[in-house]
Parts: structure tokens; sequence; C-alpha cells
């Protein structure tokens, strides 16, 4: 009976090297097949030139190089972000979302196949939890979504579905395979993980070698009203979460991202802009002012049901009063709002629209 392969994409370099010494191969043909598989990009191993004839054969034997499946693309006919859709091999869907800017291009991509926090506002909270991905499938989701791209991915936003903090090993070996000069080459600077806050995995991440951005989905300053809509802050309060993220600053001196959805009358009033100004005083950081996306194609339940986005007058004065009170603030845009694939509101409802195209 043949023994399944073992896929060698998602293996970090450390991996490869025992894997190449239980077969023993030498072990700087680690190096070779990590360029290949990450950098060249390549699906088999006929095409690895600097390997021996005899070490391909022997990788087609007992090796494999896979690729998740894509099923769908949809292209926002305003903006040209694009949303996929993959189907891993038990069959779970995943999305990834590739934002143009103008010098820039973003792939956001998920860390879990749903997610078990159930922020209220967010989509993927709606469908559940099933499993973490592999470092296989966060890898894969790069390198399928490039070959749908004309120009070069940019940076990375760990923003889909899932918390990466949650599927903290692999988060991390996937951050090593992105940011490698022997691999993708992306510059920690311009990878960025975004956390509901898991206070000891932030401060583990301030001691990590990998020296990428960290944001923080805060959307509320005020225990009791986060607690309402993001039921995870019940478990790891606000209070531990700037703990762990004060020593995430003094450690790195990355300031931090927050990230702030504004929802009418729950989270943008003037008590609220005075928290804000006291926690920015207490971190350096800037903040993200984010429109809320409908997620009414999810059929929402209970209080998400009656979240809505805070008006446009509102929503500028709010973001006007902060830089008042000389707050860094950006503003986001709502990029592929209209395929349902901004950031972090992913959900595997597959829609069927005119600008979707089958694959
Ligand atoms: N679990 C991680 C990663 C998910 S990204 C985290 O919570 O940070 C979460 C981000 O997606 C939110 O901070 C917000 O920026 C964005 N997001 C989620 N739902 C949204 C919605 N309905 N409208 C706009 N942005 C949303």
């Amino acid at each position: 009976m043949s023994e399944k392969k073992i896929n060698l994409k998602g293996k970090t370099l450390k991996e490869l090297e025992e894997f190449f010494e239980s077969i023993n191969e030498s072990k700087y043909r680690a190096a070779q097949v990590f360029q290949w598989l990450y950098q060249k990009r390549i699906d088999s191993f006929d095409e690895m030139s600097n390997l021996s004839k005899a070490l391909r054969n022997n990788l087609n034997k007992i090796a494999s190089i896979e690729s998740l499946e894509l099923i769908e693309v949809q292209i926002s006919q305003k903006t040209d972000t694009r949303k996929f859709v993959f189907k891993c091999e038990d069959g779970s869907l995943i999305e990834s979302v590739l934002i143009p800017d103008q010098d820039r291009l973003t792939l956001c991509i998920s860390t879990q196949v749903g997610c078990p926090l159930d922020c209220k506002f967010c989509a993927t909270g709606q469908m559940g939890y099933k499993r973490n991905l592999s470092v296989f499938e966060i890898i894969d989701q790069f390198i399928q979504t490039s070959k749908h791209s004309n120009r070069l991915i940019t940076n990375i936003v760990y923003m889909g579905m899932g918390e990466p903090f949650l599927n903290y090993e692999n988060t991390l070996k996937s951050l090593s395979i992105f940011s490698s000069d022997l691999a993708f080459d992306i510059s920690a600077k311009k990878i960025t993980v975004s956390t509901a806050g898991i206070p000891d995995k932030i401060i583990d991440f301030a001691n990590q070698p990998f020296k990428g951005k960290l944001a923080f989905s805060l959307h509320s300053t005020d225990e009791e009203i986060r607690s309402l809509i993001m039921p995870i802050n019940k478990k790891y309060s606000l209070k531990e979460n700037i703990e762990a993220l004060e020593y995430f600053y003094k450690q790195t001196r990355r300031r931090i991202t927050f990230e702030y959805i504004l929802l009418k009358g729950i989270n943008d009033s003037d008590k609220d802009i005075q928290g804000l100004v006291k926690l920015s005083k207490r971190i350096p950081s800037k903040i993200n002012i984010i429109p809320f996306n409908s997620i009414a194609h999810t059929n929402p339940l209970g209080i998400a049901a009656e979240l809505k986005p805070t008006s446009r007058e509102e929503f500028d004065a709010f973001v006007e009063k902060l830089r008042k009170n000389n707050l860094t603030v950006f503003v986001r845009n709502t990029k592929g709002s209209d395929i349902a694939g901004a950031c972090g509101q992913l959900a595997t409802k597959i829609l069927r629209r005119k600008s979707s195209i089958k694959v």
C-alpha cells in the first residue's frame, strides 16, 4: 500500500533541513528546494534543475507539492479588488482578497476556516469555526492569487478569516517564509498581523525575531461595550490587552495600529473620542477608522442584526475631532464592499454575481 506523500509546500527552511536529513540527503538541499518552492514557485520536482536526477526521482516517489483549488474569483468593477475562493483538501472553503492601491498591492489572507471569536460586526464570525489552516494553506493563498495578478504583491495583511493568534505556530511559520529573502522576500515592514487580542500571544509576538507590524482590533475603549460586540473581551479584557500592547511597544518600538469600525450609537460618541485620546497617550499608535460594511448577507441574529454604520457626516466629524486631538488617523475605504470582499468580512457564502468568473 502506498503511503501518503509528504507535501513540501508549507515547510519552513528548518523543516526542510530535517526532511532532507531524514532521507540521508545533504542539508544544503533544503535551501535549494526552499527557493524553488517559494521564490521561483515551481510545482514540479522535475523542474528543480540543480537537484540530481536520482533525488528528483526519489522526491517524486515520497513527496508532493500541493496547491489549493481555486474555485471562484470575484472582481470588483469599481476598484479591481479581487476576492478568491479556494477549496481545501477536506472541502473547506477559504478566501483571500487582493486589494490594489496606487503604489501597492495588498493581499489579505485567512488563517482559519471560519472563526471562533463571534465578533458581532464580522461576517466570518457569523459562520462559526471549523479548524486552523496549515502553513501550506496560508502560504499557498499568496502563490495562487499572485498567478491571477499582473502586478507584484507588495504587502500582506492577516485580516481575512480567522484569528491569527489562535493559530499562532502556523502564523509564525508562515511569517518566516513570507519574509525570508530566500523565499517571498516581503519586507517584514510590509506585513501586518491583526488580532482581536490574545494577550499572552501579543507578548510572545513582541519577543519574536520577526519585525512585522501589529494591528489590534479595538472597536471600543469601553470594556462593557467591547464585550458586547466582541465576546472574546470577556475572556481577555481590554485592560490585559492594553498592558500586552504596551509591552509590545516597549520591546519593539513599533507603533500599534488600532482598527476601529464606527458603529452608529455604539462607539461613535464624544465619550468614545475621549477614550481613544486617552489610549493614544498611553500607547504610541495610529488609528484606522473604518466604515462598517453591511453583513446582512449572512442573515445575522441578535445584536449583530442591529448594527448600523455611523452616518457620513458624523463619521467625518468623529475623524476630525480625533485629528484635532493630534491622533494619527487613517480612514480605511471600503474597497471590495461590492463583492463582500473587504478585509475581515469574508464569509464563504459564494455570491453568484455578474462579476464572478468561474475558473
Ligand atoms: N481576528 C483578527 C483578524 C480578522 S481582521 C482580528 O480581529 O483582528 C478583523 C478586521 O476586519 C477588523 O478589525 C476590521 O478592520 C475588519 N472588519 C471586520 N468586519 C468588518 C465589517 N463588517 N466592516 C468593516 N470592516 C470589518
